[in-house]
């Protein structure tokens, strides 16, 4: 199907890489590589011979330069609409996945909203571990609270700041303060608000190392061109919401012209990468370089009237007294179980124990419920890395059905804390120096591998509390690089 982008490009990496021994070669040869494609496989070998035949330049790391990009709610099928026979394409990303991997099967966790999965891509961990739920019942104060930009674990840019490394920051704010600041030309923080295609403009700025515009009002000037920089776009998510017409982008009325919106959209965002990557050939670092694009959560488009009551009934009808709270609000006497709303899924919190009959009870009469998507059990949040604030019991409605607090009496509403495949399937790209040219891998990864992988690529140190896996099926032979 994309065929543009599925020719492989044979040419070596201009990189000089340094090479233990042929004999570490033919080691890793003989081992061979499971998990994705074999054309990729012979790519990667014929590069690491290659330089094996050059012989002993030194570097540290797999790319001297890493820009990591995200495009906030980037749902993964978007881009196989733009792709579409007859669609616009997205030549950029195109171009980026014939000098990468492409992942069709990347995942998110949960909750599956901004503020924790920013956090988990930049820590490489869950929520369970860096704290940021988004909104939770603290059960014992009898509150509903947020967690804002809380992040108790370590990010990818304090690794890099700690190891000497110069950082960046183009309104990724969970970073902010957290291995980027304001005004450190060696860690620059920089928030210009507006489209991604002026934040690329002023991520330009900083490659060159002209001075940009802090959020304290000074003119401040990178040292240098980052080691790690970080772009940030909320575009797309902004987009499918499709509640304002936020960015410029219309209101979509129907589902159909909701999708059209959102290809026009990644489109944009595409055209927008071009000068970036101008900025990088005109440095001469575009070989030295690997960008990875990826998102926080997909969106799911939903209307009609909210099932949020027909739940709440359903909890009355087997026993409980249940009431919908929102934030900073308490629940009243007598009131069995908390409905904490998150957008168009709720997290349950039972203010009584349950018995294992009890609770199993409860789940499956929920579950037979039409507008039920699926019930997460607290054995199923643990498995996703979620945190114990997040509740005894998550339900997730089945799209177009909804549990957010207002019904949708015309058009198209949309969000992404479900676990909708619309909305837990990301896009996820690797690409540049140190990955294989032309993968694309359908094995199942999750954004907290993103950190690891990043630290891999620039030789440094995972983040301390990751958990998430370095990418190598996406990667050149570590074997063949010195460390
Ligand atoms: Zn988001």
């Amino acid at each position: 199907m994309f065929s543009t982008w599925r020719h492989l490009d044979l040419r070596p990496s201009g990189r000089k890489r340094r090479v233990v021994s042929i004999l570490a070669l033919a080691a890793l040869l003989m081992a061979g590589v499971v998990g994705f494609r074999s054309l990729a496989m012979e790519r990667g070998a014929l590069a690491a011979a290659d330089a094996a035949s050059r012989g002993s330049e030194v570097d540290e790391g797999m790319a001297e330069y890493v820009i990591y990009i995200n495009w906030d709610a980037f749902r993964r099928d978007y881009y196989d609409w733009a792709n579409d026979e007859g669609a616009p394409g997205t030549p950029n990303l195109n171009y980026l996945a014939s000098r990468g991997a492409l992942f069709t099967s990347a995942h998110n966790g949960f909750p599956g909203i901004t503020n924790p999965m920013q956090t988990s891509i930049v820590t490489g961990a869950w929520p369970a571990v860096h704290g940021n739920v988004y909104r939770y019942y603290d059960v014992s104060e009898n509150i509903v609270r947020g967690t804002g930009r809380t992040c108790e674990a370590e990010t990818i840019a304090e690794v890099a700041a700690a190891s000497g490394l110069s950082t960046a920051s183009v309104q990724q704010f969970m970073l902010l303060g957290r291995g980027t600041a304001d005004n450190d030309p060696m860690h620059l923080y920089i928030q210009p608000g507006v489209r991604f295609e002026e934040r690329v403009v002023e991520a330009v700025k900083i490659i060159r190392n002209e001075p940009v515009r802090t959020q304290t009002g000074a003119m401040v000037s990178s040292v240098e061109i980052p080691r790690f920089l970080a772009i940030y776009g909320d575009d797309l998510d902004a987009a499918g919401h499709n509640a304002t017409s936020a960015y410029g982008t219309p209101i979509a009325l129907t589902f159909d012209e909701w999708k059209a919106k959102m290809v026009k959209e990644v489109v944009r965002m595409d055209a927008a990468l071009s000068p970036l990557m101008d900025a990088l050939r005109e440095a001469e670092i575009m070989d030295r370089t690997a960008i990875i694009l990826t998102a926080d959560h997909g969106m799911t488009p939903y209307t009609g009237q909210s099932s949020l009551s027909d739940l709440i009934r359903v909890f009355q009808g087997l026993g409980y007294k249940s009431k919908a709270l929102y934030s900073d609000q308490k629940a009243p006497e007598g009131v069995d179980v908390v409905l904490v709303g998150t957008g168009i899924s709720v997290q349950v919190y039972f203010r009584r124990t349950l018995g294992p009959d009890e609770y199993r009870k409860v789940v499956e009469t929920i579950s037979a419920q039409p507008y039920v998507g699926g019930c997460l059990t607290r054995e199923d949040l643990d498995a996703m890395g979620a945190h114990s604030r997040s509740g005894d019991l998550a339900v997730w409605s089945n799209p177009p059905s909804h549990f957010a607090y207002r019904n949708v009496a015309f058009g198209v509403g949309g969000n992404h804390d479900t676990c909708h495949p619309s909305s837990r399937n990301v896009f996820l790209l690797v690409s540049g120096a140190g990955v294989q040219h032309g993968v694309v891998v359908d094995d199942p990864v999750e954004i907290i591998d993103v950190a690891p992988t990043i630290s891999r690529l620039l030789g440094i140190r995972p983040p301390a509390q990751a958990t998430g896996r370095v990418l190598e099926e996406a990667l050149l032979p570590a074997a063949v690089l010195v460390r």
